[in-house]
C-alpha cells in the first residue's frame, strides 16, 4: 500500500462521481492497492463504475442535485464508508470550493487543490485579474466589478466588434454570446446576464475580443504540497461542437517552439501565484496566424482529456494526483519528464451529430472496443444513457510515434469500435478524423462548420449498405434453425415463405431508422441474397451467426456488418456508423369482387387478423391510396387503403379487434355519391 506511510495516509478513496472518469480513477486506484467506494443515484444502480468498485453506496434518486452534487450525502457515505479521501473527477463537485471545504472539516482528504485555489479560478473575473498581475496575458477586454449596462457597454466599444459576452461563473461551453454589432449590445448583455442568473446562480459577465479563427490550446499542471509545480506540456484541443470539445491531441500540431515555451511559462506563472499543488489544467486561445496566446482560463481538476497527456508523458495522472494529495512528492523533475510520440483522443456522446448534436437516451445492445486502443467507457452492453447527466459515454485514445500514426490508429479504431442500440457520435468523429483540415493539423475551432458546411450527415453509401444488409438480417432465421449458419430466409418456419425454393423469390419492405425510411425489395435465388434499394441493387455474401450477433458482408467486399436482430428491429453497424432498423413487411392486397357489395366503397379485412391501426376517422376524405386501417396477420403488416376518393361513412371495427376475412371494416362514400343533389 503506497500512500500507508504517507504524511497523510491513503488506503480507501470514495469517487464521487459516476461514468467512464470514476471507472478511470478505479483502474489507478485497484493497481495501487487502495480500495474504492463508488456512489450512485437510482438511476445508476446497475452501471458499471458501481461493479467496478470495492463498495458503493446510494446517495439520492437520479436528478444530480439530489445526488451526484448532493454534498451532505457524499460527505456522509464517505464517512459510513470510513474512506480516506474523496476523488471529485471532473464536473459535478469537482470544482465546488464549498464541497472541498465540508470534505477538510469532514476529516477527508480532498483530491484535488485547496479551496482557495478552486475559488480563486472558479470566477473567470478573479482569474483573469490574477493572471494580469502574475504577468499572463489574457484575452482582450473587460473584468472589472462594474456591471451596470453603460460600463459594459462602453468597453464592448472599446474593444471593438464582434465581442463576447461570457458568464463569470460559466463553464462547460455555456453562457456565453457572440455580439457583432453595438446596437445589439445590450439586448444581448441583458439576455446573457438573465441566462447567467437562472443557469450559475450569478448573473456577473465579462467581455472579451471574440477571436475569429482560434485555436484553443492548454498545458497541463501538476503540483504537490511540497512546493514543486511541473508542466506536462500542451493539448491541442480546438475541435468543439457547441463551444465544448470533441478532439483533443498532445503534442499540438504546426505549434511553434517559441510560442510553446512562452505557454508553459505563463501556466507555471499562474500556477505559482496561487500555490497549486495538484493536477490542473491552464487553457489558452490563440488565433490561428498569430503567435500570441491568452488565458482563457484555468480548470482545477482533472481534464476529461487528461488520457492523451498520459500517453505522451506515460505519467498516470490519477496516480500524481494521489501522491500529492497524500503530501508525497512528485516522483519526476520538470527536465526528467519527456513527450513520447503522440496522442489523440475521440469523445463519444450519445448525441445525433446530424442533428446539430442532440443528446439522445436509450439503450445500448453491444459494446465492443477496439484492439490496441484505449478506450475508457462508463458502458457495456445493456447499460442505459438517461436524461440525467451529461451525453459522454467513451473516449477512444490513439497513441503513436507520430502524429500521421496516431491518427490512422485512431481513424482505424473508430471504424472498429461497435457501438449498437442507440446513436453515437462515432462516424462523424470518424469523418473529422479523416477530414483533411483535420488531417493537416491546422485545426480551429471552426473545422467542424468548416469541414461540414450545413452540418455533418452519414455517408449516403454507407448509409444505403447498412440499410440493405439491415434487411438481409431481418430475413434471417434463429441461428438454431440454420444449418451452415445461414439459412434461406424464406424457408418453412420464416415469417414470409414461397412455394419453391429454386424459383427466385422476392419480398417487399419498408425500414424506417434514425435517418429516415425506404422501401426495398430483398430477393433470393440459388445465387445469393440481393437488396434492391432506392434504385441500387446491393448483393451479399453468406452471413454468419456467433452468438446472437449476426455478421454479414457485402459480396463487392469491405468487412462484415455487425447486427442483431430483436423482432422486427435490427440493429447494424458497419465501419463506425450505426443505425436501429424498423422493418415491416408490405403487402400488396388484391381487391376482392366482394368490396362492391355496398353501394359505397368498403374496406374489408383481406384474411383473418387483428385491426392494429386506424388511420381515418368519421367524416374523413381520403384519396385514392389513402391508408385507411392496417391489419396484422401472420406477424405481416397490411396496411388497407383506399380505392377511390371518398369520405368515411362508418368505421365497424376498432384497434384490437380480431376480424374475419371479408368483414367490413370501413364504409366510404364515393365523392360522386356524396355530390349529387
Ligand atoms: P467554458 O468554461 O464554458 O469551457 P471557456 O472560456 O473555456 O468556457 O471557452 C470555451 C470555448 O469557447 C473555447 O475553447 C473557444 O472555443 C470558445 N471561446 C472562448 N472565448 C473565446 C473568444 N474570446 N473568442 C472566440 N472563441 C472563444
Amino acid at each position: 500500500m503506497p500512500f500507508l506511510n504517507s504524511p497523510r495516509p491513503i488506503c480507501s478513496v470514495l469517487i464521487a462521481n459516476r461514468g467512464e472518469i470514476a471507472v478511470r480513477i478505479m483502474r489507478t486506484c485497484a493497481r495501487l492497492d487502495i480500495r474504492t467506494i463508488a456512489v450512485y443515484s437510482d438511476a445508476d444502480a446497475q452501471a458499471v463504475h458501481v461493479r467496478a468498485a470495492d463498495e458503493a453506496i446510494r446517495i439520492g434518486p437520479a436528478p444530480a442535485r439530489a445526488s451526484y452534487l448532493d454534498i451532505d450525502a457524499i460527505v456522509a457515505a464517505a464517512k459510513q464508508a470510513g474512506a480516506d479521501a474523496v476523488h471529485p473527477g471532473y464536473g459535478f463537485l469537482s470544482e465546488n470550493a464549498g464541497f472541498v471545504r465540508r470534505c477538510d472539516a469532514a476529516g477527508l482528504i480532498f483530491v484535488g487543490p485547496s479551496a482557495a485555489a478552486v475559488e480563486r479560478m472558479g470566477s473567470k473575473i478573479e482569474s483573469k485579474r490574477i493572471a494580469e498581475a502574475a504577468g499572463v496575458p489574457t484575452v482582450p477586454g473587460y473584468h472589472d466589478d462594474a456591471q451596470d449596462e453603460d460600463s459594459l457597454a462602453r468597453a464592448a466599444t472599446q474593444i471593438g466588434f464582434p465581442v463576447l459576452i461570457k458568464a463569470s461563473a460559466g463553464g462547460g461551453g455555456r453562457g456565453m454570446r457572440r455580439v457583432d454589432r453595438a446596437d445589439d449590445f445590450v439586448a444581448e448583455l441583458d439576455a446573457a446576464k438573465a441566462e447567467a442568473e437562472a443557469a450559475f446562480g450569478d448573473s456577473s459577465v465579462l467581455l472579451e475580443k471574440y477571436i475569429l479563427n482560434p485555436r484553443h490550446i492548454e498545458v497541463q499542471l501538476a503540483g504537490d504540497r511540497t512546493g514543486s509545480l511541473v508542466h506536462l506540456f500542451e493539448r491541442d484541443c480546438s475541435v468543439q461542437r457547441n463551444n465544448q470539445k470533441v478532439l483533443e491531441e498532445a503534442p499540438a500540431p504546426n505549434l511553434p517552439d517559441s510560442v510553446r515555451t512562452r505557454l508553459y511559462d505563463a501556466a507555471l506563472k499562474l500556477g505559482r501565484a496561487i500555490g497549486y499543488d495538484s493536477a490542473g489544467t491552464v487553457e489558452f486561445i490563440m488565433d490561428k496566424d498569430s503567435d500570441s496566446p491568452y488565458f482563457l482560463e484555468m480548470n482545477t481538476r482533472l481534464q476529461v482529456e487528461h488520457p492523451v497527456t498520459e500517453f505522451i508523458t506515460g505519467i498516470d495522472l490519477v496516480e500524481w494526483q494521489l501522491l500529492a494529495a497524500a503530501g508525497e512528492k512528485l516522483p519526476l523533475a520538470q527536465d526528467r519528464i519527456r513527450v513520447h510520440g503522440h496522442a489523440i483522443e475521440a469523445r463519444l456522446t450519445a448525441e445525433r451529430a446530424d442533428l446539430a448534436f442532440q443528446p439522445v437516451t436509450g439503450e445500448l445492445s453491444v459494446v465492443e472496443a477496439p484492439r490496441g486502443l484505449r478506450f475508457d467507457s462508463g458502458v457495456e452492453a445493456d447499460s442505459r444513457i438517461s436524461l440525467y447527466y451529461d451525453s459522454l459515454i467513451a473516449k477512444l485514445i490513439a497513441h503513436g510515434a507520430d502524429r500521421d500514426t496516431a491518427l490512422s490508429r485512431l481513424a482505424a479504431g473508430l471504424s472498429d469500435l461497435t457501438l449498437l442500440g442507440i446513436p453515437t457520435t462515432q462516424a462523424f468523429l470518424r469523418d473529422v478524423v479523416r477530414h483533411p483540415l483535420f488531417q493537416s493539423g491546422k485545426a480551429t475551432t471552426r473545422l467542424i462548420e468548416t469541414a461540414f458546411p450545413g452540418g455533418w450527415k452519414p455517408n449516403q453509401h454507407q448509409l444505403l449498405l447498412l440499410r440493405a444488409a439491415a434487411c438481409v438480417v431481418w430475413a434471417r432465421l434463429d441461428a438454431t434453425e440454420a444449418d451452415d449458419g445461414w439459412i434461406n430466409p424464406w424457408n418453412r418456419r420464416s415469417a414470409v415463405r414461397v412455394t419453391s425454393a429454386v424459383r427466385p423469390a422476392k419480398v417487399s419492405l419498408h425500414a424506417e431508422d434514425e435517418y429516415g425510411e425506404v422501401d426495398a425489395e430483398i430477393r433470393v435465388s440459388r445465387d445469393g441474397v440481393a437488396v434492391e434499394l432506392a434504385g441500387v441493387s446491393v448483393d451479399f455474401e453468406t452471413p454468419t451467426v456467433e452468438g446472437d450477433t449476426i455478421a454479414i458482408a457485402p459480396a463487392g467486399g469491405g468487412g462484415p456488418f455487425v447486427a442483431r436482430r430483436n423482432g422486427s428491429t435490427v440493429s447494424i453497424a458497419w465501419h463506425g456508423l450505426a443505425l436501429v432498423s424498423t422493418i415491416r413487411p408490405c403487402i400488396e392486397m388484391p381487391r376482392t369482387d366482394r368490396q362492391h357489395s355496398w353501394s359505397g366503397n368498403a374496406i374489408e379485412a383481406p384474411l383473418h387478423g387483428v385491426v392494429s391501426r386506424l388511420h381515418v376517422a368519421l367524416g374523413d376524405a381520403v384519396e385514392k391510396g389513402t391508408p385507411v386501417l392496417q391489419m396484422e396477420a401472420m406477424k405481416l403488416i397490411h396496411t388497407l387503403k383506399a380505392n377511390a376518393p371518398g369520405r368515411i361513412e362508418a368505421i365497424r371495427c376498432a384497434v384490437g379487434d380480431t376480424v374475419p376475412a371479408g368483414a367490413v371494416l370501413v364504409e366510404i362514400t364515393p365523392l360522386e355519391i356524396e355530390e349529387k343533389p
